[in-house]
């Protein structure tokens, strides 16, 4: 069974992340190579404080918003 990453298509052998050739045949399973996981990470994180900064905001134009 080899790793392969998804986004890139490196192979991890022998805990290297290099190459991109698979053979047929051989069972790969898909998983993320340091590199693209920072990436993803990265991608996660700015999602998430948009997320946050969205919901904070709602809060603060609810808060400001004149009452009934
Ligand atoms: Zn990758």
């Amino acid at each position: 069974m080899v790793r392969v990453c998804c986004v890139c298509r490196k192979i991890e052998r022998d805990g290297q992340w290099l190459g991109t050739a698979v053979y047929p045949g051989q069972k790969v399973s898909h998983a993320y190579c340091p590199a693209c996981f920072d990436d993803l990470m990265d991608v996660v994180d700015r999602y998430a404080l948009q997320e946050w900064s969205r919901s904070v905001y709602t809060v603060v134009e609810a808060v400001k918003a004149p009452g009934p």
